[in-house]
């Protein structure tokens, strides 16, 4: 892990850190997902770079295959996770960029939501 990405105010850097607490779904070198603590749906949970990417803007060609192998592990946990398999299943990866996408944590997170419907966000 690149240390000098750390942001110590940041929130997301804090559980990558273990000074905040999550519930783990998957960790590597580069890469962290864990539960969201405030879940729009029956399985929700975040895929974070352990980099200290605000947003996508500020991403880099460098940082691309990180963003891929992001994208790839999406459905593997989300079957993990309890998210139903096939087209009768399924999950939405949604990441909001900045504050008019809604954005309340700046470091880049995809979140992956599954489960039965009814749930909406
Ligand atoms: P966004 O920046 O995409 O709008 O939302 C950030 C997401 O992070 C929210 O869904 C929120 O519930 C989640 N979140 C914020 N703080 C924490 C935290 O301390 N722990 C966990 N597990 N999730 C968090
Ligand atoms: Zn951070």
């Amino acid at each position: 892990m690149n240390h000098s990405s750390h942001d110590p105010s940041c929130i997301f850097c804090k559980i990558i850190a273990g000074e905040i607490p999550c519930q783990k779904v998957f960790e590597d070198e580069e890469i962290l997902a864990f539960n969201d603590i405030n879940p729009a749906a029956p399985v929700h949970f975040l895929i974070i770079p352990k980099k200290h990417i605000p947003m996508l803007e500020s991403a880099t060609a460098h940082d691309a295959p990180l963003l891929g192998r992001m994208m790839e592990l999406a459905p593997r946990l989300a079957l993990q996770q309890g998210s139903r398999p096939g087209k009768e299943g399924g999950f939405r990866v949604l990441v909001n960029n900045g504050a008019d996408g809604g954005q309340e944590v700046y470091h880049l997170h995809l979140h992956v939501m599954g489960g039965p419907r009814p749930w909406k966000k």
